[in-house]
């Protein structure tokens, strides 16, 4: 732990308890370890089912008050959270990397998309509009308003440990709800800072609170409990259908940000280059570890040979090590259970034919150090096309036309992410349309951005985060009908 804390500017941001109603709290049992040595950073507490319990009726009591606030003092106070972010961003991206081990550039970057959120839903908080509708009855008025859903539970996953939780936890707090989140074990630190962050700015006590624990005892309060009135996740598909039966006996809402599988296509009228560059950025970004990351890669035939030489060779010069490192580009994979999946992919590959163009191994600095790789002639029949690698295995199919390809890229259970790569107007249009996925990245590699909607069709979600949709999310419609008017 002291190793860490003496290289943050500001050591009282790592914490070792959980935030419930403005407190500290909890015994700090649980170890937190960087993935690149296997140092223990830090500890959290272990928190069950009371302490849940304690953190939700917190943010009960803080609801009352925090939804009747004004939207320009929540705003003030979130815009004031958003500049403590931005103010200990080396900070935050140093614990984030210690903890999850990307690279330290790529955690500066999460750290500014997390401030972003912030930013975003502090100015989107004035402008939760209502409506009045024409009415039926020469007497009345129709007058529509909106009123925040009540108590937010957010579960989130170790990948992005910054974003993933400004993404709900900011347009949840400027429409006037309270939060309760269990960060991922893996990645709490991240989250506790946050919360300091937070405290300082003067976020009241109750409105925003981490526990960190048991996931499924604490995900079974955060479903159950009669306060809460929104179930959030972020994570895979497996366990967001546990979360949704859960929640189903209370009725509540529930927001999914589940697994992807996504397409990448590039047409033989693409700029090959600029595809290259696109593929890396999406398939490596994170060591392979975001559920946006191209997951199989299709290349028109004519394009293919070059495609998979010129990405092989940018995979060759990427550098493997610790994310605190200089010039790294690809840190450790979260787990050892993480290796096993890809190399369970490759194994899988090659022996139905894939050819190893690179890679496909663990790589010399041992540990969940895994050499990027790069597999061809992949075929539908492999496992990699049915299931979510996430690691840094780029497999690379043959397809002749634009029909063959977008059933392809269709035949799955999974619609978060897919990009493709042409220069073709029309086709740009069609293919677009013809993709059975929340999000088309068309001729780019990197899609997310605040300002945009992000989220899955079919088993990858349901609503949206992001943009001025994703406060809608966290807003429940009153519909008032004002009679008697006439005098
Ligand atoms: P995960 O295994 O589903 O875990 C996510 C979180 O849920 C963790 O905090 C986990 O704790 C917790 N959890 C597990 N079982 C639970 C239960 N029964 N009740 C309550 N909570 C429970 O996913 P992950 O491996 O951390 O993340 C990777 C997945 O997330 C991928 O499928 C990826 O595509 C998806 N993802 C989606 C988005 C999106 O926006 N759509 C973004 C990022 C990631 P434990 O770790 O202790 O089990």
């Amino acid at each position: 732990m002291m190793d860490l804390q003496l290289k943050l500017q500001d050591p009282l941001l790592l914490k070792a308890h959980c935030y419930v109603d403005g407190q500290w709290i909890g015994e700090p049992t649980d170890a937190v370890t960087n993935p690149a040595t296997g140092a223990i950073l830090g500890k959290t507490p272990s928190f069950g089912t009371r302490q849940a319990m304690n953190a939700v009726e917190a943010a009960e009591r803080a609801f009352r008050l925090w939804a009747k606030k004004i939207a320009k003092e929540r705003s003030a106070i979130m815009r004031r959270w958003f500049e403590l972010i931005v103010e200990n961003r080396s900070d935050l991206a140093l614990i984030l990397t210690s903890e999850q081990g990307k690279p330290l550039a790529e955690a500066k970057a999460e750290v500014d998309i997390a401030a972003a959120y912030v930013e975003f839903y502090a100015e989107e908080a004035k402008r939760v509009y209502g409506e009045t509708i024409p009415s039926h009855r020469a007497d009345a008025r129709i007058v529509v308003g909106k009123q925040p859903i009540g108590v937010v539970s957010a579960i989130t996953p170790w990948n992005f440990p910054c974003s993933m939780i400004t993404r709900k936890a900011a347009p949840a707090i400027a429409a006037g709800c309270t939060v309760v989140l269990k960060p991922a074990p893996e990645t709490p630190l991240s989250a506790l800072a946050l919360a300091a962050l937070a405290e300082r700015a003067g976020l009241p006590a109750g409105v925003f609170n981490v526990v960190t624990g048991e996931p499924s005892a604490v995900g079974k309060v955060f479903c159950d409990h009669p306060a809460v009135r929104f179930v959030s996740f972020t994570g895979s598909t497996e366990v967001g259908k546990i979360l949704m039966r859960q929640a189903s006996d209370g009725v509540k809402k529930v927001g999914l940000e589940l697994g992807g599988n996504a397409p990448f296509i590039v047409f033989d009228d693409a700029d090959l280059d600029a595809a290259i560059e696109g593929a890396m950025v999406s398939k490596y970004r994170n060591m392979g570890q975001t559920c946006i990351c191209a997951n199989r890669i299709y290349v028109q035939n004519s394009i293919y040979e070059s495609f998979v030489e010129k990405l092989a060779t940018r995979v060759m010069d990427m550098r493997v090590g610790s994310g605190l490192e200089v010039g790294v580009e690809q840190g450790p994979l979260i787990s050892d259970a993480a290796v096993a999946k890809v190399e369970r992919h490759i194994a899988d590959a090659v022996r139905q034919g894939a050819r190893l163009v690179i890679g496909g191994k663990r790589h010399p600095l041992g540990r969940t150090f895994f050499e990027p790789t790069v597999l061809a002639e992949v075929t539908t029949k492999m496992l990699v096309t049915r299931e979510e690698t996430f690691g840094p295995l780029a497999p690379v199919y043959r397809f002749s036309s634009e029909e063959d390809v977008i059933e392809m890229a269709n035949a799955s259970p999974f619609g978060l992410a897919s990009y493709f790569y042409s220069s073709d107007l029309g086709r740009v249009f069609r293919v677009a349309e013809a993709l059975e996925y929340g999000m088309v990245g068309v001729n780019t590699g990197l899609i997310t951005t605040e300002a945009a909607p992000f989220g899955g069709v079919k088993e990858s979600g349901l609503g949206r985060e992001g943009s001025h949709h994703g406060i809608e999310e966290f807003l429940e419609l009153k519909y008032m009908l004002l009679a008697g008017l006439n005098g």
